[in-house]
């Protein structure tokens, strides 16, 4: 999501005059999109702004002057407190607030005064970015719901967006058909708890995300959907029958669980028991035998015990990933699970880590093997990050995805024709699995 609330600024810069450049120096403006997921996020954005410094003095010195703005959920966590701890920012803007970022920026300029906007109008910043230039690429972010009301003890996300929030079918729909007229063949919902998506259609009646998806693979150009971050609770039927009744729906879902003990899960708040989980992930298989599965965990939770981190690794083992985000508990300030007086020895958490990566990386791998020998439809995004290298042997290589999510790299004898490929969906041979990636030769578009 901040992948793209950064495109989305960048958007509203871009329509006032700026353009983005590689380096903040002679940079009129830098904007640090923070995240507060990350572990110790505030002290990185001040070292990041302390990097800054330099290059908005220098910018002074030669009679210039550049805007420093602070976006996003560290933003909107810290607030005025950013301003006293670092007189570099002119701007601290919220991710609810961030299409008001164009008139701070002028009211820096016109008033010589730094401005602050934490305000939560999600309804207003979408009727504004409507119309913005995003996904020009073959797949596009569309946020059709932000924010939570589920409060895991670990997470700041409920105090850093808000409460949770549906847009309305018809806009939704309106950008979908907008992307696909500019040649994008796949649709990423996204939302922080995106299958909790309940907004107004038409006629006024709440939408589930199956209702959503259903509607929007009636659009002829757009080829694949996709659809995250879930919570298990909102895991309604319809959804996962859709993975059965839509083929543009894409064999892949990442369902974060956090922990397979319920002694954890209780005090993680989450509101499901791993007996849930296993229920819906048998559904789903049922509905859709070839779905890929992902999702996250944090080992180290307050109070877990092995035996707690032994339900985690048995709930690895039964179900089986493709590919999963997995990490160490650490305190984000605020948050009910930061007070918890049992948190666990780091040298614990560094243990459990290693042996849970371990697993979740063969069962990657296992996945990866599988396909080697198969051939699958690959959306060409991209000239893959090392095409450099290739060409130095007169090739190019692309960069697209399998319907599973996988990377997958393909060599192509000429730029030329690899634009013939880009945006488009292709079938490839796989040759060979790699840990994270898979290789192939292309067969048909
Ligand atoms: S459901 Fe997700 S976003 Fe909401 S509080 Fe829990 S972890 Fe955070």
């Amino acid at each position: 999501m901040n992948v793209y609330d950064s495109d989305r600024m960048e958007d509203l810069m871009t329509a006032i005059g700026y353009e983005t450049t590689d380096t903040p120096e002679g940079a009129d403006m830098v904007i640090i999109n923070t995240c507060h997921i990350r572990e110790k996020a505030s002290e990185k954005l001040f070292s990041d702004l302390g990097r800054i410094r330099p290059h908005k003095n220098k910018m002074k010195e030669q009679g210039g002057e550049m805007i420093v703005a602070v976006a996003g959920c560290v933003a909107q966590a810290e607030g005025e407190e950013i301003f006293r701890r670092s007189n570099v920012v002119d701007i601290i803007v919220g991710p609810e607030s961030y299409q008001t970022l164009p008139d701070l920026v002028g009211k820096v300029i016109r008033e010589k005064k730094k401005q602050i906007n934490l305000e939560f109008t999600p309804n207003e910043k979408f009727d504004l970015l409507a119309e913005s230039k995003a996904g020009t690429g073959a797949s596009a972010f569309v946020t059709v719901q932000e924010g939570c009301d589920k409060f895991c003890t670990f997470c700041v996300v409920p105090y850093t967006r808000g409460a949770e929030y549906s847009r309305e079918v018809s806009k939704i729909f309106d950008d979908a058909r907008r992307l696909a007229d500019r040649g994008v063949k796949e649709i990423y919902f996204l939302g922080q708890n995106v299958n909790a998506y309940h907004g107004i259609d038409e006629k006024g009646q709440a939408t589930s995300l199956a209702k959503l998806i259903e509607k929007t693979a009636e659009i002829p150009e757009i080829e694949r959907i996709r659809y995250t971050t879930s919570h298990p609770r909102d895991m309604a039927d319809d959804l996962l029958f859709a993975h059965r009744d839509i083929k543009k729906l894409m064999p892949f879902l990442h369902l974060p669980i956090q922990s397979g003990s319920n002694n954890v899960l209780k005090g993680m708040n989450r509101k499901h028991t791993r007996q849930d989980y296993f229920k819906i992930i048998e559904k789903l298989r049922a509905a859709r035998p070839d779905i890929g599965l992902s999702s996250d965990f944090i080992v180290g939770f307050p109070g877990e015990t092995d035996k707690d981190f032994a339900d985690t690794m048995d709930l690895v083992r039964q179900i089986g990933f493709t590919q999963c985000y997995s990490f160490k508990y650490s305190p984000r300030p605020g948050t009910p699970a930061a007070e918890a007086k049992i948190q666990v020895e780091e040298k614990i958490k560094t243990e459990r880590l290693a042996e849970l990566q371990k697993l979740l990386t063969e069962q990657q791998i296992d996945f990866n093997k599988k396909s080697e020998g198969e051939v699958m439809p690959v959306l060409f995004e991209k000239e893959a990050p090392n095409s450099g290298k290739a060409k130095a042997h007169k090739s190019t290589q692309l960069w697209g995805k399998s319907p599973w999510l996988q990377s997958v790299i393909v060599d192509v004898s000429s730029e030329d024709e690899a634009k013939k490929f880009l945006g488009k969906i292709a079938e490839v041979k796989i040759l060979k699995a790699r840990p994270s990636s898979l290789v192939g030769e292309i067969r048909q578009i």
